[in-house]
């Protein structure tokens, strides 16, 4: 017989887009399931849009943004919350 405990756990997300690795495909956006990114009209110093965090509050902390910038662009920081 199993026994559980249900706790609600919440964590604070923090997304750190380093601009100048950035290269404008918007893969991110396309990924992040619950549209946190939206494409913008800022571009870097290469040239290239940039992705901008539209909707931060709806953020899971998945990291499927992370994972699929080919540029390595993109870090999810985590800090958990009881
Ligand atoms: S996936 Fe990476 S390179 Fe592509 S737009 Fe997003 S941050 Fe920029
Ligand atoms: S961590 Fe997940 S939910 Fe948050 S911005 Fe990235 S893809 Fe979207």
């Amino acid at each position: 017989m199993f026994l559980g405990v249900k706790a609600e756990v919440k964590i604070m997300v923090t997304i750190l887009i380093d601009e100048e690795w950035c290269r404008g495909c918007y893969l991110c956006v396309h990924f992040c399931a619950k549209k946190v990114l939206s494409r913008s009209r800022r571009r870097n110093p290469k040239g290239y849009t940039l992705p901008e965090l539209t909707a931060l509050e709806k953020c899971t902390g998945c990291e499927s943004c992370e994972f699929i910038c080919p540029e390595l662009a993109i870090t999810v920081e985590k800090e958990g919350q009881e």
